[in-house]
């Protein structure tokens, strides 16, 4: 049996460490990282994300603000709060949570985001840097960041050489999943919808993550013995065992077939998922320290 990558202590490990090094840093330099998380609209599952981003930022001992803005709200306000918001000497992560309502170009507001504050690392300057392996200066995307860290609590720091297969080729995930697996040393295949007989290439996988959105996609048979499985799929399928209309969550792989062939696995809910808000902390603590000129952590 694969051994469990556990998410949520190890998402609770670099959170830690992010309360502890930003103590050191307000100690030592008086600077307090800030975290300006913005909404808007009424959608209730943003609502809880940005309410828990919020709330670690508060526990980290971060500056936390949060801006509600109404469904009505133009472009050129929410663009105008972002020119604010990157002027401001007391915020360095600035977070626009996505979706944002239709009259309203998503691309757009991204981009206006001072890429020095873009803790997403959604704009164009940190996905250049990030491609082009200039990894201390870059933001990485939050999920992708911390999935490499579950990876290299698995296999440690030097992934030299491994065969490494990502399913999933989004901004989000898939393409700067790829970039850390490369910058790595891994060799890297990006497989998508249009991959052919992705079971056997999954299987010359030694690192395959999945992050697809489609339920139990991954069987056992597509592991590598011994393989290292990251899941980062999120999916709610119906549960009737539990009750009627019932749900409960799964990933892209078929975790009890998977893990009786991988050498270790994340997973879902406990793998991923955790991580994402921690990486959050982190890259904000990472811009405060850039800013300072203090040398950030390394998580
Ligand atoms: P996405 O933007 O929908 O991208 C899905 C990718 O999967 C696309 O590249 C697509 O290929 C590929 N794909 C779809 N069907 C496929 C198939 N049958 N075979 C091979 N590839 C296929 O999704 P995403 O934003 O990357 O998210 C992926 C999953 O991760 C979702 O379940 C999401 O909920 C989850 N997620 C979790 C976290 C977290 O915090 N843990 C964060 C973000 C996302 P094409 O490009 O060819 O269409």
């Amino acid at each position: 049996m694969a051994t469990i990558i556990d998410g949520k202590a190890i998402a609770a490990d670099v959170a830690a460490k992010v309360r502890a090094e930003t103590a050191q840093l307000v100690a030592s330099t008086g600077v307090t990282p800030g975290l300006a998380v913005v909404i808007v609209g009424e959608d209730p599952a943003s609502q809880v994300y940005v309410a828990s981003k919020s709330k670690r930022a508060r526990e980290c001992g971060f500056h936390s603000v949060q801006h509600d803005l109404p469904e009505s709200t133009s472009q050129d306000d929410l663009l105008a709060l972002i020119a604010d918001l990157n002027a401001d000497p007391l915020i360095h992560g600035i977070l626009v949570q996505l979706p944002l309502p239709g009259h309203i170009d998503s691309g757009k507001v991204i981009q206006a985001i001072d890429p020095d504050k873009d803790v997403d690392g959604f704009h164009f300057i940190n996905v250049g840097r990030l491609a082009t392996g200039e990894l201390d200066q870059a933001f990485v995307p939050c999920t992708p960041a911390g999935s490499m860290i579950l990876i290299e609590r698995a296999l440690g720091t030097d992934l030299s050489g491994l065969n490494a297969v990502v399913v999933g080729r989004s901004n989000i995930v898939g393409k700067p999943m790829a970039h850390l697996l490369l910058a790595a040393n891994c060799t890297v295949t990006v497989a998508h919808s249009r991959t052919r007989d992705l079971p056997a290439l999954a299987r010359t996988a030694d690192i395959l993550v999945a992050a697809v959105g489609r339920p139990e996609m991954v069987r056992g048979d597509w592991v590598k013995p011994g393989a290292t499985v990251i899941d980062v799929g999120i999916n709610r399928v119906p549960a009737p065992e539990k009750g009627e209309g019932k749900t409960r969550l799964v990933g892209d792989v078929a975790y009890e077939e998977a893990s009786a062939v991988a050498g270790a696995i994340t997973p879902v809910p406990g793998g991923v998922g955790p991580m994402t808000i921690s990486m959050l902390m982190a890259n904000t603590l990472v811009s405060a320290c850039r800013g300072a000129g203090v040398e950030p952590p390394r998580f």
